[in-house]
């Protein structure tokens, strides 16, 4: 059943879809590593649909740096592995999802470097040997790297082997906002695609098929700062909630530590490596800060240093801290790190005499969407994979390069499991599902009141759902949520949708969904800090925190 692209099978579809309505075998809701891995096998035996809300570029996989952590050399091991996420997720994970994308890596791996991506090679090294990164919490080499490019060079090699698969339509500028559920009782059944704005020409319509993949990313939008991508916005955490998927673990965010400040800059990471080489964090007036927070200073743990400037900052009443690497020499600044130095430089600030200014950003959402380790969520036919998903792998705490490993495996399991269903079940038909109506919908004419409600949630969730929280901050955060919530939900009903109202409904839900799991967690534990609740608590709190749908 291959699909060659250039063959006269072309658009071999899975079933015979002619009078049945269906736009495509598989819906895919985005583009990133998760959504086109998926895409790339399903085509292979039937017709696919990717949507992105945005274009190619506007994914969190685009934005990767460090790399993607896989064991490839003989000296590591899949125990190895293993330990070593599970102990950065604090008690959390759920060992059998851990074991299975770890040893699913190697083989998703291959299959990127089979679609073309091109990963750094040792120098004269043989046909298999790559330039393996270390990084933070894992204890061997095992992090494929692109130079510091690596989610720009993915991007480049799933974008090509999908433009040239005929089975494939890769629609850009297409925002799902809702799934189509069919239900029993009151009860999610099956998923049957989704309702989808075409953002060029505001026009709303169904997308039905047989199977429906979630790939959206992740949230980081939800906070002021954060590292993440516009696109960012949590849309497919609030469509699966809206559809009856329980959502797990939201209140453990990844905070990074140093994000530049500045009005112009969008998302701008200073890397940890600035600190490796010496770069020393200070307030304003230029007083180090560090020692007083833990024994190594700026080289601490990524959460240790994100809580000591969100403290300082906090205490002193200031938008940012200072990481100073000026005493190291110009010829060593620009030679280490020509990209940051370039960078800041267009900003006017020259990191070679003069300090930059840095906030922590969110950075990543180890919660979502609960699925199996086959990417099946609790509603038939409806599969999430990637950042969206929490399939337990992360647990409390991320292990650094796990994410882009754990989209590429479950992208690829879950289309396993899409097409078994699909085959197994090939007669089932969709309930008859209406057109969009506006009903009395009036175009919206204030879009004053959408953005502030965006400014409102975000810096709310930053100030009182950030780094460190407490009781009454999270109360408070509950409070104004409620008030946001519903003057958003009676907008959002009275006026035309466009792409902000949708985006800022979702938002608002997953801070919801945000804030109402850290509440109900009484302890600290990874990367959930309550002042309140300082320790972790493995009598009562060594358990997922579940939404139900
Ligand atoms: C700056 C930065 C550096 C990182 N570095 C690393 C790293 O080195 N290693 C690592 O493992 N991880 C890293 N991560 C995390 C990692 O990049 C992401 O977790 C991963 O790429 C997520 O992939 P994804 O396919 O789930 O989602 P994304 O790549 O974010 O793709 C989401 C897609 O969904 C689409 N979409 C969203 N909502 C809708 C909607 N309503 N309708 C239609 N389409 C929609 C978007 O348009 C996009 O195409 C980094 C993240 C950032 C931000």
């Amino acid at each position: 059943m291959r699909v060659r692209p250039d063959g006269p099978d072309a658009h071999l579809r899975l079933f015979d879809m002619q009078d049945q309505g269906f736009d495509s075998d598989f819906l895919v809701i985005g583009g990133g590593i998760a959504g086109l891995m998926f895409a790339l096998k399903a085509a292979d035996t039937g017709t696919v649909t990717v949507l992105t809300k945005a274009g190619t570029a506007d994914a969190n996989t685009w934005y990767a740096q460090g790399g993607i952590a896989s064991v490839w050399r003989v000296d590591d091991t899949f125990e190895s592995h293993v330990d070593d996420t599970l102990r950065a997720g604090a008690g959390l994970c759920n060992r059998a999802a851990v074991e299975t994308i770890v040893r699913d890596g190697p083989e998703a791996v291959r299959e990127l470097i089979r679609l073309g991506t091109r990963f750094t090679r040792i120098p004269e090294g043989g046909e298999d040997e790559y330039d393996l990164g270390r990084e933070g919490g894992h204890s061997h080499r095992r992090v494929l790297h692109a130079q510091d490019l690596t989610g720009r060079e993915i991007m480049r090699a799933l974008g090509e082997a999908v433009a040239a698969h005929r089975n494939i339509r890769l629609l850009d500028e297409h925002l799902a906002i809702n799934l189509l559920v069919e239900k029993s009782g009151g009860q999610p059944l099956r998923c049957w695609g989704a309702y989808v704005l075409d953002r060029r020409n505001q026009a709303i319509r169904k997308f039905l098929a047989r199977a429906t993949m979630l790939a959206t990313g992740g949230a980081g939008k939800v906070y002021l700062y954060t590292t993440n991508p516009d696109i960012a916005s949590g849309d497919g955490i609030a469509m699966a909630y809206r559809a009856g998927v329980p959502i797990g673990n939201m209140e453990f965010i990844q905070f990074h530590p140093t994000c530049l400040y500045h009005p112009l800059a969008k998302s701008f990471l200073i890397s940890e490596a600035l600190r490796g080489e010496g770069a020393i964090l200070k307030l304003p007036d230029g007083t180090p800060f560090m020692k007083r927070y833990h024994l190594d200073a700026e080289l601490a743990p990524r959460d240790v240093v994100a809580r000591a400037i969100d403290s300082e900052m906090k205490r002193h009443g200031l938008d940012f801290v200072h990481l100073d690497l000026s005493h190291r020499s110009e010829d060593f600044i620009r030679r280490r790190f020509p990209n940051i130095f370039n960078q800041c430089l267009n900003f006017g600030i020259d990191i070679t005499r003069e300090p930059i200014p840095v906030v922590p950003a969110a950075h990543y959402m180890c919660g979502g969407a609960v699925t199996d380790l086959n990417a099946r969520t609790a509603v038939g036919r409806l599969y999430a994979a990637g950042e969206v998903a929490m399939t337990g792998l992360h647990g409390a705490n991320r292990l650094a390069s796990n994410s882009l490993l754990e989209a590429a495996v479950m992208g690829r399991r879950g289309f396993v499991a899409a097409h078994r269903e699909m085959t197994e079940d090939r007669d089932r038909r969709p309930p008859e599902f209406p057109e969009w109506d506006p009903g009395r919908a009036i175009k919206s004419e204030e879009h004053v009141l959408v953005t502030q409600s965006w400014d409102e949630t975000r810096r709310l969730m930053w100030n009182y759902v950030g780094i460190v929280r407490s009781d009454r901050r999270l109360e408070r955060a509950m409070r104004r949520l409620a008030l946001l919530k519903e003057e958003i939900h009676s907008y959002y009903w009275e006026h035309l949708l466009n792409s902000d109202l949708i985006e800022l409904r979702n938002l608002v839900t997953v801070a919801e969904l945000i804030v109402r799991s850290a509440q109900s967690r009484k302890e600290s534990r990874g990367l959930h800090y309550n002042i309140d609740h300082p320790a972790p608590d493995d009598a009562h709190w060594l358990q997922d925190t579940i939404i139900e749908g």
